[in-house]
């Protein structure tokens, strides 16, 4: 039998490892297989991101109805996904996972992070989308993306249909090959220890299960604390029902770490256990299932702390904001597969210059660990969209039908 892809990459950490401290000098001939790996991984993400965003807009319906659920429904992912972000910042400054890696080179303030906030807000909407994208700046390509998205939806049937149909093909093509730049994982990730291992030492172990350790915190912190306490306020109904009736999905979620191939299951278990219309999940749940997720979000926010940590990099304020509202875009932004999450660092790492080979290898390592972390951030994405859909409903007078759970 074949080796599931986590098992083969948490082999090639070990390897990377003792290769590191086998054969020390020979390090720099393994180090490429980790970068040209880092390459591939950064070369996705544009073209993962466009298709992926234009699609899931596009794919909202075109019911002139829909415009005020759209509001509500874009309300609540927004807030969902800022709630996560905050409780990721706070634990992040607060238990500091990334401090005491003796960083292999002087502590660097990244020049041009000195811009203001409104400034970055302002440089999101592009002047030329298509200088944006040649120019690698995600941002802007993620406001293209998403107003044009929305435009779609407003064509007549006909030139809609075709170009939903374009991008939907293309996303596709984009994840097909995602999926088989991750399956390089192990070689790529053997690289990047045996590198990052050379380099920085085994202290970076001890960082790394602080940081596996604040991440776990804090999605346990949304997922039973936030999520439940938003749920409640907004229904007043009572979350645990909820949660068991979305047990089947949440737990299928664990399993794949992909809110896209739990949606159908997400979809049928609010329908039928939660006894929300179809009229609503249709529209909530897909696009939530690539817009929404609070896992994602508070991921995003806390690795890249933890990376700056790790570097002896001092974030200030306007720059921690910085990282607020990429960590959102590139939540939002996220393809709702395994390891999506981690491809969108870039874009938060980009975002405030942290883009040194030290800032990759630790990439290189969260990646080693990254399948448990996925599996639970999937699970908070899922259980945040089935409370959305169950929040909307609610407010669009339907009585929650709770039912059973029977899967
Ligand atoms: N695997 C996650 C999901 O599908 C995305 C991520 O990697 O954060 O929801």
């Amino acid at each position: 039998m074949k080796l599931k892809l986590h098992w083969q990459i948490f082999i090639a950490m070990g390897a990377g490892i003792l290769f590191a401290v086998l054969f020390k000098e020979q390090v720099p001939w393994v180090s490429p297989l980790g970068a040209i790996f880092m390459r591939l991984l950064r070369m996705i993400v544009l073209p993962l991101v466009m298709t992926s965003i234009i699609s899931g807009v596009a794919g909202i319906g075109d019911s002139k109805s829909l415009g005020r659920l759209g509001g509500k429904t874009f309300a609540y992912y927004i807030m969902t996904s800022m709630l996560a972000i905050l409780v990721g910042l706070t634990l992040t400054n607060t238990i500091r996972p990334g401090a005491g890696i003796p960083s292999p080179q002087e502590a660097f303030s990244p020049a041009d992070l000195d811009t203001s906030l409104p400034d970055i807000l302002m440089r999101i909407i592009p002047i030329n989308p298509f200088s944006s994208a040649a120019g690698g700046d995600v941002l802007s390509v993620i406001f293209f993306s998403i107003a044009f998205g929305f435009a779609i939806t407003r064509l007549p049937k006909g030139p809609s249909e075709t170009l939903q149909n374009f991008f939907k093909a293309a996303f596709e093509a984009m994840m097909a090959l995602t999926g088989a730049i991750i399956k390089l994982a192990p070689i790529g990730v053997f690289g990047l220890l045996a590198t990052a291992v050379s380099n920085m030492g085994f202290d970076l172990f001890q960082a790394v299960g602080k940081y596996m350790m604040v991440i776990t915190l804090g999605l346990s912190i949304h997922f039973l604390i936030v999520l439940p306490t938003v749920f409640f306020i907004l229904t007043r109904r009572n979350p645990l029902v909820h949660y068991q009736a979305m047990a089947a999905a949440m737990a299928f979620a664990f399993s794949s770490s992909s809110s896209a191939a739990t949606l159908p299951l997400t979809m049928k278990s609010v329908e039928k256990n939660v006894g929300v219309s179809n009229k609503i999940t249709s529209f909530v749940l897909p696009m939530g299932a690539t817009v929404n997720m609070d896992g994602t979000a508070l991921y995003e926010i806390a690795g890249v702390l933890f990376i700056a940590q790790a570097l002896g990099i001092d974030l200030n304020f306007t720059q921690q904001l910085i990282i607020v509202v990429t960590a959102l875009l590139a939540s939002i932004g996220a393809a709702a597969v395994p390891s999506a999450g981690l491809v969108m660092i870039f874009i938060v790492l980009e975002a405030v210059n942290i883009t040194t080979p030290e800032a990759y290898a630790l990439v290189g390592v969260m990646l080693g660990v990254d399948r448990p972390l996925d599996m639970f951030r999937t699970v908070v994405n899922v259980t945040s969209d089935s409370i959305g859909a169950a929040v909307i409903a609610h407010s669009e007078g339907e009585e929650l039908n709770y039912r059973q759970a029977e899967g």
